[in-house]
């Protein structure tokens, strides 16, 4: 299941479960859109995956399978692509 993690990995910015600005990659690494499409460009720092949008969870089914509530922050990992 898709951990629908609560904010930024690169700006700590929140990304409540029904936002249309995150973005995730094949692991679950969590951004908003704009690190995505400025600073990262698309692609996950962490395993070099692309980025897509993170589906949201409907209301009814987030009551019972709660969003991730453990908040990753490392903007070290989150240099600007040249
Ligand atoms: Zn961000
Ligand atoms: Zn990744």
């Amino acid at each position: 299941m898709l951990e629908l993690r609560p904010s930024c990995e690169c700006c700590d910015r929140d990304l409540p479960p029904d936002t249309a600005d995150a973005v995730i990659c094949s692991f679950e690494c969590t951004f908003c859109r704009h690190c995505a499409e400025t600073t990262l460009r698309g692609r996950c720092p962490n395993c070099g995956g692309n980025l897509v949008s993170r589906p949201i969870r409907p209301a009814a089914a987030l009551a019972k399978f709660p969003a991730s509530s453990t908040r990753k922050f490392k903007p070290s990992g989150c240099v600007k692509v040249a």
